[in-house]
């Protein structure tokens, strides 16, 4: 941490400390008044103008409280009252245990309140666990955690690509059980990833039952989000339906340029679903091209990157091998990368390494088919180039049939030419996405991280922009510029409908009651400025945000306070029911 960020912290302590001392001497009304605001209240109603009292952590007043006193007063004159937004698919967990990312800042600066970790199929069941450990260093943001079923199956079965024992299912079941116990809203799984590819439907099912029993949820990155996409929007509605939980497809997209216009059919599926009594919805990041990496990762494999070579393929096995080593100094790294580059410029010029190498790129293995065979060249969009500038946001199949030749050629060009060319593994129609955005039960998320507080002298960092812009771009650009949804819509969906969809009872609303978080901002000028080529710069446009009634945006600078929980589902156990 920083020294002016323990400065800022001490003086909170004293400022607390204070506070506490005079609060139950006062007469005021309210601990804190917003007023003169826009409210959007989270309903998707129109905004009106009203004043916000706030006692403690919840919301007492809503209306015209001018004659009434408190304690900090906020104006909000020409600015957007709503709830604290709740971000149903994020990635903060591993930022929360370290404290130059705990505060979730980049999340809070956008307005984000509460996310949900967990995801993919990653969540731990250790939920008591994880709950001591974020709350002891201190969260900047609240979250809810959804226990992962790729976790689950690890823990019981390791990476085995096999069905269950029924001993083995029991055990799975027991530790969702656990997790569901210690706070747990639910389950996600990561059916693309290893070890979720390996589980059949049925087995989910099973799995997913007792997530059933607790009225909790079940939010699955899908299967398949390219050409298998309608099998597996059908297979999460079947596990919904079957398993008596509420189902979501997360990050729903149609990737793939091959694919783009089937979003129609789709969106039709959970229509269907829903129409004969299935609750399913989905959630999107608002951003046309998934996460991706250089077009060849050097080391190792990694992400989604095309150019995946298997660790011990020859003549490169050994050099890659110490470039693995992260001790390397840099100028080692640079000089045996350089080497790998060259001998793999010489291989790719030989017939049959060439051929060798093909394979491994558009085939992988039975168990670990290569990106490419999963996505497709029509996938790839090029988002980050130094070199080769006039390539950014060209999609590498139209690059090879404008030249009329083989992509794998293209791709290996460049390779040589420019191996820290970074590509998008995913690509989508924005017409698609726009058409799922109207759908009232489709939910605005990020699938972003929780990233170091932001030091002047850091470097520009290659990575997705979805971390630090995600709810700035809803804002900015499918509110603003494309009109795609309204704004009282648009924070429907990053409010109460997630709310909703979690049962979390008491949060997503600006109603007397509710827990007071909140964010006041001005649409007008929130800004997302977050690219791929400098992923890590911070919105702007929010004023004020409040956790739990504490103020920790102080018009609009981050006053260093952790005033996050990880919440817990208030179940009522099995048997019972809390749908
Ligand atoms: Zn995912």
């Amino acid at each position: 941490m920083s020294q002016r960020w323990q400065v800022v912290l001490s003086n909170l302590v004293v400022a607390a400390l204070f506070s506490e001392a005079c609060a139950s001497g006062t007469n005021k009304d309210f601990d804190i008044l917003i007023e003169n605001g826009k409210v959007v209240d989270g309903t998707g109603n129109p905004w009106f103008y009203a004043d916000v009292g706030i006692v403690g952590n919840s919301i007492v007043a809503l209306g015209d409280l001018a004659s009434k006193t408190a304690r900090k007063t906020i104006d909000a004159e020409g600015l957007v009252v709503s709830p604290g937004f709740i971000d149903v698919h994020a990635h903060s967990e591993s930022g929360f245990r370290q404290a130059d990312s705990n505060a979730n800042l980049n999340y809070l600066v956008q307005g984000v309140t509460t996310v949900v970790t967990g995801a993919d199929g990653g969540g731990t069941f250790n939920v008591a666990e994880i709950k001591t450990q974020w709350e002891t260093l201190g969260i900047g943001t609240n979250a809810a955690h959804l226990v992962g079923f790729g976790a689950v199956r690890e823990e019981v079965m390791g990476m085995e690509p096999r069905e269950p024992t029924a001993e083995e299912l029991q055990k799975m079941r027991s530790l969702v059980r656990q997790a569901m116990q210690e706070g747990a809203w639910g389950m996600s799984s990561g059916l693309e990833y290893v070890p979720g590819r390996f589980a059949t439907t049925e087995e989910i099912i099973e799995v997913a039952k007792v997530v059933g029993e607790f009225g909790g949820v079940y939010s699955s990155h899908q299967r398949n989000e390219f050409d298998g996409v309608l099998e597996a929007t059908q297979e999460t509605i079947r596990i919904a339906e079957e398993a008596s939980v509420r189902g979501n497809s997360t990050h729903f997209k149609i990737a793939r340029k091959n694919n783009w216009g089937v979003m129609g059919e789709a969106i039709q599926l959970i229509n269907d679903a829903r129409a004969r009594g299935v609750e399913v919805s989905a959630d999107m990041y608002p951003y046309h091209f998934a996460s991706g990496g250089p077009i060849i990762p050097v080391a190792s494999n990694s992400g989604w990157a095309p150019f995946h070579l298997p660790n011990d393929m020859e003549p490169f096995a050994e050099i890659r091998q110490r470039l693995r080593d992260r001790s390397l100094p840099d100028s080692e790294r640079q000089t045996l990368r350089n080497r790998y580059i060259d001998e793999l410029a010489e291989a790719l010029s030989d017939e049959s390494k060439r051929e060798q190498i093909r394979q491994s790129v558009l085939v992988g293995t039975p168990n670990r088919p290569s990106s490419v065979a999963l996505a497709g060249w029509d996938s790839y969009l090029v988002v980050v180039a130094n070199k080769n500038e006039n390539l950014i946001g060209r999609i590498l199949s139209d690059l090879a049939e404008e030249q009329n030749r083989d992509p794998f050629d293209i791709a290996a060009d460049l390779v040589i030419d420019e191996p820290d060319l970074y590509v998008a593994c995913g690509v989508m129609s924005e017409e698609d996405m726009k058409l799922a955005m109207q759908q009232d039960w489709l939910m605005f998320s990020s699938d972003g991280d929780a990233r170091p507080i932001v030091k002047d002298s850091d470097e520009p960092s290659i990575s997705h922009p979805r971390s630090f812009g995600s709810q700035a771009r809803v804002l900015q650009r499918y509110v603003g510029e494309q009109q795609a949804v309204t704004l009282e819509n648009a924070i429907r969906k990053m409010t109460s409908l997630p709310a909703r969809f979690l049962r979390m009872n008491d949060r997503g609303l600006l109603l007397s009651g509710y827990k007071a978080d909140i964010v006041v901002f001005d649409p007008e000028t929130t800004r997302e400025h977050a690219t791929h080529a400098d992923a890590r710069r911070y919105s702007e446009g929010t004023y004020y945000v409040l956790i739990d009634g504490k103020i920790t945006i102080d018009d609009g600078e981050y006053n260093g306070s952790l005033h996050g929980k990880l919440l817990a589902f208030h179940a009522e156990g099995p048997g019972e029911s809390a749908r």
